[in-house]
């Protein structure tokens, strides 16, 4: 699946709400879905979680982030001063993930699928005509 037509090109920056976490990405995306797992609504005190992923090599993040482990194979990273969730890390694989609401643009990158469906709240409806997966998406993250 390609990325969203609609996407502006790198570089994107953003952060957390109150600042002291930045980032700079310098690469397209290599993959966008919105979440509707009971983890990333829980994590993100939110009915989903819109989230980007790109190569590590290509991100630089600046100011200091806590962590927790929300599942085996996911580090979540937050601001300690203002509590916004700014990056998840997988532990499978050299990517990141940024959630689009913390762009600088939150309109720069546009989501390509819905995942999870299965836990999507039912008040929500979806009629952007993206696919609509579930649980996971069946495809894999693009190579850089
Ligand atoms: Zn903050
Ligand atoms: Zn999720």
């Amino acid at each position: 699946m390609p990325a969203n037509p609609f996407n502006t090109p790198p570089p994107y920056e953003g952060g957390c709400a109150c600042g002291a976490v930045r980032y700079r990405i310098e690469a397209e995306t290599i993959g966008s879905r919105v979440c509707h797992c009971r983890i990333c609504q829980k994590a993100m005190a939110s009915p989903f979680l819109a989230v980007a992923s790109f190569p590590k090599k290509a991100v630089t993040v600046t100011g200091e982030t806590a962590r927790w482990r929300s599942s085996e194979r996911l580090w979540r990273h937050f601001c300690p001063k203002c509590g916004s969730s700014v990056t998840l890390e997988p532990l499978d694989g050299d990517r990141l993930g940024f959630p689009l609401a913390t762009l600088d643009d939150p309109q720069s990158i546009n989501p390509e699928m819905h995942i999870w469906v299965s836990a999507k709240v039912p008040w929500l409806m979806l009629s952007d005509g993206l696919p609509q997966y579930p649980e996971g998406s069946p495809e894999p993250y693009r190579t850089a």
